[in-house]
């Protein structure tokens, strides 16, 4: 017997049942925890010495809140991020359109995104995955191979200490976008890498306090260069496109990215540069989810661009799927054949809800066709101000859709 997070004696499966997931980031944290709650023994192996603390997804969208505050999560990130009732579209001549996510009061109870760092939610999950003695989380253990017969998978792990080996039952890849078990499978990830790259430069300046009815979450389309402002706690982010022949010394320069952020606000002086990053681009999707008793989820088996934050957010409902289908399958009896149903709902929401969303996002701010310019801002200023048309768009970019999508696939 062993007893869950909130001290409930729960049943413990056999040993041999153990779950092993690849990658602590919050696709496998998130799963871990949801195998953990049920009793299931789980090891997550993790490359890394330490839980990774680089900037990278920082929106957590309505529907994800939802499925977070079972573990607590969600009154954590809203304690150390921001909220943001609203989203905004605009130009630099001063159009825009304006969402208030009170428009999906009635579909969630996270009527508003949260801006966080993403790797704060990954301590949060961490911590409360220590607390049960079915669950293990090790560092420096990354995944280097993978072998698998009808009943168990051999997981080959290359630390510090030279090589070993983990048996489970089932392998979850979450390794993120450059998985190891996916390779090791032979999985190819299909689709392609945007020519462009994205920067992104953070400062403390106050955009707020001279751009005029600024939101925390803001699209400007610009046909010279669009670029995308979000507020965190402390600073605002500011993301760009980049110029293909640009150089990546001469595109993370003080002087490119001055350039850039003197187009978002002309201030007199120089802006504090607080973090850069730079990164590529794509929109790809694993060709299969699974593969006998090892299954792929979050950036292991799709990637996209992140206008619409929808990376982490979809990792996540993908996680919260799949483990409660193992959960199923291991203790409930369920047919293995769930697992393939898993497949059915995730693989098609990124390849026919995320991908087309979020490559429309690019299209219309990006747009140089003076034509679909006018045409995108009259279509977002009318669906803005048709309080219908406003919420089933907001049900649409908050992810909301995705999920009763998926959940209507058999
Ligand atoms: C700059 C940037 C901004 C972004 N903004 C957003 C956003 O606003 N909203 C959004 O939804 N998404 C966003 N994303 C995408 C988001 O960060 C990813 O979708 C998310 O991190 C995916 O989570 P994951 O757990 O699948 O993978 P990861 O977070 O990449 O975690 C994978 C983990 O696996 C570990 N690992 C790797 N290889 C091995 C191995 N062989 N063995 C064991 N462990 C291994 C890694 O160290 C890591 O800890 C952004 C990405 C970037 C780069």
């Amino acid at each position: 017997m062993s007893f869950g997070a909130g001290n409930r004696p729960m049943p413990q499966i056999g040993e041999r049942d153990r779950v092993v997931i690849a990658g602590a980031g919050p696709v496998g944290l998130v799963a871990a925890n949801v195998l953990a709650d049920a009793g299931v023994g789980v090891t997550v192996l993790e490359a890394e010495p330490r839980l990774p603390e680089n900037l990278r997804a920082s929106t957590f969208h309505p529907p994800t809140l939802d499925m977070l505050s079972k573990f607590g999560a969600s009154r954590r990130l809203i304690e150390m991020g921001l909220v943001a009732p609203r989203l905004q579209y605009r130009d630099l001549a001063g159009w825009r359109a304006d969402f208030d996510f009170k428009l999906i009061a009635d579909l969630t109870d996270h009527p508003f995104r949260v801006q966080c760092e993403q790797y704060k939610l990954n301590h949060v999950l961490a911590e409360r995955l220590a607390r049960f003695s079915h669950a293990r989380l090790e560092f420096s253990s990354p995944v280097s191979d993978v072998e698998q017969s009808a009943s168990a998978v051999t997981v080959s792990v290359e630390g510090p200490a030279g090589r070993r080996t983990e048996v489970a039952s089932w392998l979850i890849g979450a390794d993120g976008g450059r998985s190891r078990v996916r390779e090791a499978l032979g999985i190819r990830l299909e689709g392609f890498t945007w020519p462009e790259r994205f920067l992104v430069a953070s400062t403390p300046f106050e955009f707020a306090d001279v751009i005029p009815d600024l939101r925390e979450v803001s699209y400007f389309a610009d046909p010279e260069e669009w670029f995308f402002l979000l507020r965190v706690p402390g600073a605002w982010r500011a993301m760009f496109p980049t110029r293909q022949e640009e150089e990546d010394a001469e595109i993370l320069s003080d002087e490119s990215i001055q350039r850039r952020l003197l187009r978002v606000w002309k201030k007199p002086g120089a802006y504090e540069i607080a973090h850069r990053t730079l990164y590529s681009v794509h929109q790809r999707v694993a060709e299969t989810y699974r593969k006998g008793r090892v299954l792929l989820a979050g950036d292991a088996a799709h990637l996209n661009n992140p206008l619409g934050g929808m990376g982490m957010n979809g990792g996540i409902h993908d996680a919260l799927n799949l483990a409660e289908k193992l959960v199923r399958v291991l203790c409930g009896g369920a047919d293995e054949s769930e697992l393939d149903r898993y497949e059915r709902q995730r693989r098609s929401i990124a390849l026919e809800y995320v991908n087309n969303i979020t490559i429309a996002n690019k299209r219309n701010l990006e747009t140089r066709d003076p034509q679909e310019q006018r045409r995108w801002r009259e279509t977002m200023t009318h669906t803005a101000n048709d309080p219908a048309l406003a919420k089933e768009y907001l049900t649409r970019v908050s992810m909301i859709a995705s999920l009763r999508k998926a959940a209507a696939i058999q």
